[in-house]
C-alpha cells in the first residue's frame, strides 16, 4: 500500500471519542485500526519497509499502545523490543525520567539491562500518538541514559497544534504518518 492510501485507511480507522478520559479531550481510539486486519497489517509492512535498512538493535516502545505497534514491528525487524512503562510497573532494577504535565507530573521507567549493556545501540522509539511530546522526551532521555542511540521517534498520530516534532527534534530524527 502506498503512504497516500495507507495515510487515508488510517484516518478511515480511527475513531474520535469526545471528552475521554476528561471534558474537554478528544481521545485518538486505534482499536478500529488495530481490528481491522487490512489495514493494521499494512501498516506494519509500511513501518517494516520504513525501517528495514536503519540496522536497528532495539525497539523502545511507550505504555501501553507503543507496545502494540513497538512489538508487532520488533518481530517483523528481527530486533529486540523494549518496554518503557509508567512507575512502579517494571519489576527489575529500573531508571526513571520524571516530566511534567499540564497540572503537575509523571515518571516514566525502563530497565538498567534493557539494552543488554550494548553501548551505542541503536534503538527506534515508539508511540501511537505524540501530543505535548513530554512522553517521548522522557522516553529518548532513558535511553541515552542507558548509553543507547535513539535514532528515530516513530508515531502513528502527531496532534500538530502542539508543534511537539521540533521539540523532539532537538534529540532525534522524528517520523509521524498522520499529522492531524
Ligand atoms: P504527550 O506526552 O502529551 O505527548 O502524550 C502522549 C501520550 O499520551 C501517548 O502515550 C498517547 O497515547 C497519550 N495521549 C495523549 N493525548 C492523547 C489523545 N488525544 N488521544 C489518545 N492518546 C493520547
Amino acid at each position: 500500500m502506498d503512504i497516500e492510501t495507507l495515510k487515508k485507511s488510517l484516518n478511515e480507522n480511527l475513531r474520535n471519542v469526545p471528552d475521554f478520559p476528561k471534558p474537554g479531550i478528544q481521545f485518538k481510539d486505534i482499536t478500529t485500526l488495530l481490528n481491522n486486519a487490512e489495514v493494521f497489517s499494512a501498516l506494519m509492512e509500511f513501518l517494516e519497509n520504513h525501517y528495514k535498512n536503519y540496522g536497528l538493535d532495539f525497539i523502545a516502545g511507550i505504555e501501553s499502545r507503543g507496545f502494540i505497534f513497538g512489538a508487532a514491528l520488533a518481530t517483523r525487524l528481527q530486533v529486540g523490543f523494549v518496554p518503557i512503562r509508567k512507575k512502579g510497573k517494571l519489576p527489575f532494577t529500573t531508571i526513571v525520567e520524571k516530566y511534567s504535565l499540564e497540572y503537575g507530573f509523571d515518571e516514566v521507567e525502563i530497565h538498567i539491562d534493557a539494552l543488554r549493556d550494548k553501548k551505542g545501540a541503536k534503538v527506534l522509539l515508539i508511540d501511537d500518538l505524540i501530543a505535548t511530546g513530554g512522553t517521548a522526551e522522557a522516553g529518548i532521555k532513558l535511553i541515552k541514559s542507558l548509553g543507547g542511540n535513539c535514532v528515530e521517534a516513530c508515531f502513528l498520530l502527531n496532534l500538530a497544534e502542539f508543534n511537539s516534532v521540533k521539540k523532539i527534534e532537538k534529540y532525534c530524527k522524528v517520523f509521524s504518518i498522520l499529522d492531524i
